[in-house]
This record gives structure tokens, sequence and C-alpha cells, in this order.
């Protein structure tokens, strides 16, 4: 094949990928959260006794002055940079599931001898590991987003995603290349070991109940309203539903740029590990005024090259700083080896204590 044809026979799959049934931007997950629009739009409009009409609704959830507002273009350009052209990449940098999974059970296997498996019946195996890879799943997701707020040098990259100033259903993939591959990374390493410790325990061909080929709980979620939480659609969940899912309302409050609202909302598409570890905000029913984005913090990224660019120069600002903090730590306390990293300057700084 010559290279243009190449090119473009890549291009082609990569397109394809992207939109494929199972996908996040595949048809069941876009005609859900359309019919979810349609749904929000008829009961907002029969509540203010107003009449429906197409062209209302296509303007309610399609609004200009959204659509063509500058962060938005900034999501068109990097949803195509991430959801397209970078994905085939992005799936060779992450080892999967199936990777952890087989170590897992290696291990097992190596410490404490072959397990003859539990005989339980089909349906307690499958909905069981329907259930803990969820929470697995969300759990990694919560910890990776903690981490990606709260170490400095990692918001950074997060802080891509943040300065969205609307959003949209391709906000989703406004992520710095940094971030998804940490996310995927720590998701693949914790079903791994849910699937690693369960096949051990039950055999071989362990698996959850599927829907489209994913986790039958998490496609729910997808092809309903799972792509609102980008969006400009107060849909809440309070009382008890608001403390085990996100509604597309707990994600909007987690883009505030009020400070109360920081570091909330941290989960997918469960609140419970919010609720577990104290950093869930309910939202109320009705709309709460909002204002998207991280306020004075950085002026917005003007284009994607930028959105991918700064992230990596400041975080290098911070790992200066922290190894200059370091070596001033070592001179103060007269560590004068000329150790340059943090790790050999720690272990100097210990000896230095235990002598
Ligand atoms: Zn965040
Ligand atoms: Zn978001």
């Amino acid at each position: 094949m010559s290279g243009p044809v190449a090119i473009w026979a890549a291009l082609q799959g990569a397109v394809l990928e992207a939109f494929k049934p199972a996908s996040a931007y595949g048809a069941p997950a876009l005609i859900g959260a359309l019919a979810v629009c349609a749904l929000y739009y008829a009961g907002r409009r029969r509540a203010r006794g107003r009449r429906l009409s197409v062209r209302g609704f296509v303007r309610s959830i399609f609004p200009k002055r959204i659509l063509l507002h500058p962060s938005s273009l900034i999501d068109m350009r990097l949803w195509t940079l991430n959801g397209v052209a970078l994905a085939s990449a992005y799936g060779m940098l992450g080892l999967g599931l199936f990777f952890w999974r087989d170590e897992v059970v290696a291990g097992l296997t190596h410490g404490w001898g072959r397990h003859t498996p539990a005989r339980w019946p089909a349906w307690t195996i499958l909905t069981l590991a329907t259930v803990l890879q969820l929470l697995a799943s969300e759990l990694a997701y919560w910890f990776a987003h903690y981490c990606f707020h709260k170490i400095p040098a990692l918001w950074e990259f997060h802080k891509v995603h943040h300065s969205a100033e609307v959003m949209t259903t391709l906000t989703e993939l406004r992520q710095h290349p940094v971030e998804i591959i940490a996310f995927m990374n720590l998701i693949g390493l914790s079903t791994g070991i849910v699937f690693g410790v369960m096949t051990y325990a039950f055999g071989p061909g362990v698996r959850p109940f599927t829907l489209l080929n994913g986790n039958i709980l998490l496609m729910a979620f997808l092809v309903t309203y799972g792509h609102l939480r980008h969006s400009h659609m107060w849909i809440a969940f309070t009382g008890f539903p608001g403390r085990i899912l996100q509604s597309p309302a707990h994600h909007q409050l987690h883009h505030s740029a009020n400070p109360m609202h920081y570091d909330r909302n941290l989960g997918f598409a469960l609140a419970v590990w919010d609720w577990a570890f104290g950093t869930l905000v309910i939202p109320a029913r009705a709309r709460e005024p909002i204002v998207f984005g991280v306020g004075a913090e950085a002026p917005p990224f003007r284009s994607a090259v930028a959105a991918f660019v700064v992230p990596c120069v400041r975080f290098a600002g911070h790992v200066g700083r922290f190894a200059a903090g370091w070596r001033r730590r070592a001179a103060a306390h007269g560590v004068a080896s000329g150790a340059q990293t943090p790790f050999v300057i720690a272990r100097e700084l210990r000896q230095s204590k235990e002598l």
C-alpha cells in the first residue's frame, strides 16, 4: 500500500473505531443522550405551560452561544486529537485488564498453589463480577481524579479539562494525553485485580453481564444520561440516589469555578466513593447558578497545541522547584555529596539523621 493510501486507510479505520456502536460516541450512546434530552425539554416546557416544537428542541439542546464558543471549538479539536488521531496510540500505552488479571492469577497461584474453582451458580458469579468491576473501575477513577486535583504538578494536566468555559458532549475528551494514559492504566490495574482474584477463585471465564461488549451497568449509564454530564442540562439526582449515582448536575458542580465546589464529585458514574471519602456535594433539584472554568487561576487555552504543551512546561516547573527544595533541605542538613535527585537526597538525609 502506498503512503497516502495507507494514511487514508488508517484515518478511516480510526474514524470508524471512534463511532463504532460500543464506543462512547457510537449511535446507541448518542441516540440515548438525545432521547433523554427530548424528555428533559418536554418536561421543562410542560412545567411552564409552553408548547413543544422541533425547532425549539434543536435550539435548546444545541444553542449557538455554546456550540460556537471558543472553548467549544477547542473541545472539537481536542476531541479529534484524543478520540480519533491518537486513540490507537493510547491503546498501546495501557496495560489493560487482561494483562493484570493474568499477573494476579499467576501471583496467587505462585503464592498459594492451584485453587480448585468454587462452584457457585453462574448468575451469582456474573452478578458479582458486574458489580465488583464497576466498583473497582470507579474507585480507580476517583483515586486518579483525586490525585490530579490535589497534586499541583498533576493539576497542570487536569486543568486542560477544567478550563472548559462551556460544556458539550465533546468536553469529555478535552483532556491532556498524560491524564488519559494515567486514568486508563489505573482502571486497567484495578479491574484486572478484581478479575484476577475472581478467576483464581472461580476458574477461567469470569466475566460481567454485558451490553454492547461493556459492563452492563457502565453501558446503561453511557447509553442514557452519561453524555449529559458535560452539558447545560441540569438533571439532578438528590437524596439517596444522589449519594449512589453521579447525575449530570453532580459533574457540572465539579466544573464550577466556585471554591466551595473545588475537588468535589470526583466519580464517573457512581457517587459512592465520593460519599465514602467525603468529597460528595449533592446538587439542588433546581438549577444552581454556576460559572464553569478555573476562574482567574490561568487564562484559558486558546489552541489545542497550547493545551498539550503548556501543561508539560508547567509540570517541569513544579518538578524543578520540588527538586530545588530538596537540594536546599539537603544543604541545610549538611548533605554535600553532590546528590542530584530527590530520591538520593532523601536517602542521604535519612542516613545523616540515623548517624
Ligand atoms: Zn476534575
Ligand atoms: Zn468533566
